[in-house]
Formats: C-alpha cells, structure tokens, sequence
C-alpha cells in the first residue's frame, strides 16, 4: 500500500486534476451561472500558467512530498494517531477533517495578517471566478500551505491514504466551488450541507468586504457555521455581484506578471 502511495500519488493527483478540469470546463460550458465580464483567452491563459509555475515551484522546493512526509511520521511514531494507535480507515477519516479545519484556520488568518493577506489578495485579485480562478494562487502561498499542511500532517499524524485522498479531495473542490456553474437552488441547498457549493463560495470572492471575509471553507462547509463567518448569499444577487477587489480593477492584473507582484504593491487593500 504504502509503496503504491509513493509511485503512484503524483499521476493520481494529475489524473484527478485533469479529469475534474475537463468535467467542470465542460459543465461550465453548458450550463453557466453568470456571464463572465473578462476576457476569457487572458484569464484562462495566464491562470492557467500561475498553476503550472505553482506546481513547479512545489517540486523543486520541497526534497518529499506530503504523502512522504505521512510515511516518515507514520514511522518514526510521531503525531497525534500515531501515538494512540488508530487504525488506517477511522484515523484517515479524522486526518481528513483536521486537515480540512487546517485549511479553513489558515484562509481566515490569510484574511486577517497584513502580510498574509498580500499572497492572497492575488487569489481574489480575478475579475471573474470559474473553475481556472480554483487555481490561482500565489506561487509563495502555494509554498506557505505545503509547509503549514506538512506540520500538520506530522501533529496529526495522518495516515498516508488520507494525505492523499485530501490532497486529491481539495483540488477537486476547489474547482468545483469555483466553477461558473449553474446548480438548481433546491440541489445547492441540499449539498452545501455536506460540501462548500459554487454559490456558497462565489460569496468570499464578493468585492464588497463583509462578503469577501466570509465563506472561508473549501470542503466541509460546517466550519464557517461553526466559528460565524457562514453567509447564505451575496446581497445584490448573484447575477448582479461584482467579482474581486475595489482596488484591483484594472485587466492588466489578470496577466502573469502583475499577478507575480500583486503581494509587493502598494495598495492598502
Ligand atoms: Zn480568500
Ligand atoms: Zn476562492
């Protein structure tokens, strides 16, 4: 099993993203929420190149991958489940949710520390949101979670499966939250009890702030019920809402190079 893990989670985590990409691309296709008001050939383009830069920088910075990190804790004994001896399938399934509460805690303080909030701006920075804006994050953000994500891993002591099936999990969800897909209200309504919906997510990227510091889940929507910052629907509709942020407006941040130095200018916001 654990052999397996470590020959093959590169090519599932590719596959997944591929699949996933394709299915939503497509479902975004024929049943779009809203129309999109950016051009869609810069969008993609240069967000799609923020991905494949981010999952270079991803492999030449880190010597393991987070799936190795969950073997060497597993081995040395090191991590909560470790230490108490829980088996794979229900101490994989609390892994999952603290590593999901991991993700939700980190968002919100990505939201809250001015430094932060800098990498992650670039994130909220696209005039528009489908499934391309799910990946769209600052390459040193990127390198900010792995390393957030891999102590956690090791203080949970999360089994190898689990680490892959979050890590599988998240990227799945993430494009599917973002997507520009239409869901029927009574469909959104029933899933957002499990899993954070597109509606339910297009929320956080509102350009008005009390919405932008909301909605914080990627997964699991129970937290931002839990700790109140869960809000139901954008006030002007989601037809209506604008996308972004007040202070970055301009096209020219949907292109690669001013989405490199969004963390460096000088904007108080
Ligand atoms: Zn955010
Ligand atoms: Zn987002």
């Amino acid at each position: 099993m654990n052999i397996f893990l470590i020959d093959n989670s590169v090519m599932i985590r590719l596959g997944s993203f591929a699949i996933v990409f394709v299915i939503m691309a497509l479902w975004e296709k024929v049943a779009p929420r809203r129309a999109l008001r950016a051009r869609k050939i810069i969008r993609w383009s240069n967000n799609l190149s923020i991905t494949f830069l981010n999952s270079l920088a991803v492999k030449f910075v880190f010597p393991v991958t987070a799936v190795g990190v969950a073997l060497m804790a597993q081995k040395e004994g090191y991590g909560l489940l470790n230490i108490m001896g829980t088996s794979p399938i229900p101490g994989g399934l609390i892994a999952i949710m603290a590593l999901d509460l991991t993700i939700y805690t980190q968002h919100r303080l990505f939201h809250v520390v001015p430094v932060f909030w800098r990498l992650h701006r670039m994130h909220h920075s696209d005039l528009d949101i489908d499934v391309t804006t799910g990946a769209r994050f600052h390459p040193v953000e990127i390198l900010l979670s792995m390393v957030i994500k891999m102590a956690a891993i090791v203080l949970i002591g999360a089994p190898a499966w689990s680490v892959l099936a979050f890590e599988v999990l998240l990227n799945a969800t993430s494009m599917f939250n973002h997507s520009n897909v239409l869901l029927n209200r009574g469909i959104d309504r029933v899933l957002r009890l499990i899993l954070v919906t597109p509606d339910m997510h297009r929320v956080h990227h509102s350009v008005i702030i009390q919405e932008t510091n909301s909605n914080y889940g990627f997964n699991l929507p129970w937290w931002d019920r839990l700790f109140g910052s869960y809000r139901d629907q954008p006030i002007k509709g989601h037809d209506a809402m604008t996308i972004g942020l007040a202070n970055y407006r301009d096209p020219k941040y949907l292109t690669l190079h001013w989405m490199l130095a969004v963390p460096f200018l000088r904007t108080e916001r």
